[in-house]
């Protein structure tokens, strides 16, 4: 196994759980293994002493991370410092004494390289639109009026008495929509109006007026009514809290003191045009990734899709069920994400581990849930072999499909029991997995979502998955490339393994096992003039190496499997699809 050579410091947490150093020498070739009881306090010198000599350092902590920080920071020449959390994730089980390999592995695919991150920025001045429906709002804009560029706007007013001094603008009106991220919404209102000077016991309004348009960088709502967008709380600059909750509008308030100046989130998707299916000639032939995108992030723009960066939450969903790979996952790229996958289940297999499950979590939910296992619980059994994602929804077909041929037994995908957004996409790539799975001999629940808040109920959720094996012989292959090269790639060592592929990897993935077209008699010769243009439309519309006509224009034209994005949408933009056998239809009609 390629290894870049480091130092690797394992800790026993002052003893409260067995190191296995051999396992990690074994597996981490070319690193140093340094064993300790108390790296980040009685044995902080040898932090230093190992960090001086200018390798990378792995630190098998994570609790501890900034004491290290500090003291690498300290220390002249520290190479560059990565943590691994070895003790929640194995030691700190009542299987500690088995998990050695499992610890082993953790540390080795620490030494895959961390994705390469772009940015997009976001930028804020604080003008700020406050929304609300009552008193409320006053007490919530005292907070805020000596912070920010501040406008009240009030729904429906009721018992508001007039400002004693006008120190921000006070108008009253209904939001009817919103559109736009921190730093650029725009917002329509209706029954605008403004407060008359001389309101004395209460707001007296002028004339009412609608569809006015405004803009704000921030965009407060303690109205209490229904939220202004899908998936609301991952709306960067979208600030919304019951106003009968005084706790949670002081947390928004404060959060918007602090949302003024310039901000980068993640770019988590990447979009390739010339790789979207999208739509050709006017007709849609995909569209799986604006169905499932929970904020709105993404528009259809003509023949292909637009996805706004700024908008995007990074849930992954899109990347996940994108056929051709236009869309693409960025947080790691899925070509990344394998090969930390091949690194993590090969050193466990060479470690001694057997029957390997892949547990994705995410950062949050997950990671917490697996702590309080290991604090409070049995801990995460010897063979589970958690990996973080930054959302548990970018699972896509190609790492489950990656985790078998690299020699998982079963994965599994935690999540919680009421997800942040909708999770219909990671369901749709379990359903679109099992047949395959099954197809290629792997018997039995391989692959499942874990729905829990309760740690113990995750133990033993893991501990009753049935012992099986995985692939006799693991592939090693380096995936590199498309998500569809990767799956094809994963899925044809499966099958070289035993597997017994017969059509499926044509049943739910909607791919036609051969000519999809067939051969209409004379119709090569009937082809008219609108039918020939539209037979170009269709060509052009195919993926390039997918559709290859047998001569310029004419009947049948071939159709290669492998290469197929969208067979249905072929289907449905083919002028002479009454041609098209009814079985073969049938076959496509998933795509
Ligand atoms: S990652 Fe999620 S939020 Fe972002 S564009 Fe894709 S589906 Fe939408
Ligand atoms: S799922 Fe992929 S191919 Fe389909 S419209 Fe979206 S980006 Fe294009």
């Amino acid at each position: 196994m390629a290894e870049r050579p480091r130092k690797i410091l394992i800790c026993s947490c002052e003893d409260t759980m067995p190191l296995d150093g051999a396992a990690v020498r074994r597996v981490c070739r070319g690193s140093e293994v340094i064993e300790g009881r108390q790296f980040c306090r009685a044995e902080l010198e040898r932090f230093r002493k190992a960090a001086a000599g200018g390798e990378p350092v792995t630190v098998a902590c994570t609790q501890e991370a900034p004491v290290f920080s500090e003291a690498a920071g300290e220390t002249e020449g520290a190479g560059e410092l990565t943590f691994v959390n070895i003790r929640e994730a194995a030691g700190w089980s009542k299987d500690a004494q088995a998990a050695g390999p499992k610890m082993a592995a953790l540390l080795a695919a620490a030494a895959e390289p961390p994705p390469e991150i772009s940015y997009v920025s976001l930028s804020s001045e604080g003008v700020t639109l406050l929304y609300g429906s009552d008193e409320r709002v006053i007490e919530a804009a005292q907070l805020l009026k000596d912070h920010l560029d501040l406008t009240v706007l009030i729904k429906q007013p009721g018992e508001v008495s007039p400002l004693r001094v006008t120190e921000y603008p006070l108008v009253k009106g209904a939001i009817r929509s919103a559109t736009g991220h921190l730093g650029a919404f725009e917002v329509t209102i209706d029954d605008y109006a403004q407060p008359a000077p001389s309101s004395r016991d209460g707001l007296k309004f002028g004339p009412a007026r609608n569809d006015v348009v405004t803009r704000c960088d921030l965009l407060i709502d303690i109205s209490g009514g229904a939220a202004l967008f899908p998936s609301a709380d991952r709306r960067d600059g979208y600030l919304r809290a019951d106003p009968g909750d005084p706790a949670a509008v002081l947390r928004a308030v404060l959060k918007a003191r602090d949302l003024t100046g310039s901000f980068e989130k993640p770019r988590y998707v990447t979009y390739s045009e010339d790789l979207c299916a999208h739509a050709r000639s006017g007709i849609v032939g995909c569209r799986r990734c604006l169905d499932l995108c929970p904020t709105g992030a993404i528009a259809p723009n003509g023949d292909h899709v637009a996805i706004d960066a700024a908008v995007c939450a990074g849930c992954g969903q899109c990347a996940a069920a994108c056929p051709t790979g236009a869309a693409s996952y960025a947080l790691p790229q899925s070509d990344a994400l394998l090969r930390k996958l091949r690194t993590l289940l090969s050193a466990y297999r060479e470690a001694g581990g057997k029957q390997p499950v892949v547990l994705f979590h995410d950062g949050e939910h997950g990671a917490e849930l697996i702590e309080a296992l290991a604090r409070y619980g049995d801990g995460l059994p010897a063979n589970v072999l958690p990996v973080q994602l930054n959302e548990i929804t970018q699972v896509g077909l190609e790492a489950v499909a990656g985790a078998f041929a690299y020699g998982a037994s079963a994965v599994r995908m935690l999540i919680h029991t009421k997800p942040r957004h909708d999770v219909v996409g990671l369901r749709q790539t379990i359903a679109l997995a099992e047949p395959i799975l099954a197809g290629l001999g792997f018997a039995g629940s391989r692959v499942a979502t874990i729905e829990t808040d309760d740690p113990d109920n995750l133990g033993a959720t893991l501990r009753a998955i049935a012992a099986m094996d995985g692939a006799a012989k693991p592939a090693t292959f380096t995936a590199v490339g498309r998500k569809r090269e990767v799956v094809r790639l994963a899925v044809r060592h499966a099958r070289r393994e035993g597997g017994r592929l017969h059509a499926l990897s044509c049943l739910r993935a909607g791919l036609p096992d051969r000519r999809f077209v067939g051969r209409s008699g004379k119709a090569d010769a009937a082809l008219c003039g609108r039918r020939l243009r539209a037979m170009r439309a269709v060509s052009g519309n195919l993926p390039r190496e997918g559709h290859q006509p047998k001569a310029a224009d004419r009947f049948p034209q071939r159709h290669r499997r492998q290469a197929c994005d969208q067979a249905g949408r072929a289907l449905r933009l083919h002028p002479l699809r009454q041609a098209v056998r009814r079985q073969e239809l049938g076959r496509a009609r998933d795509c």
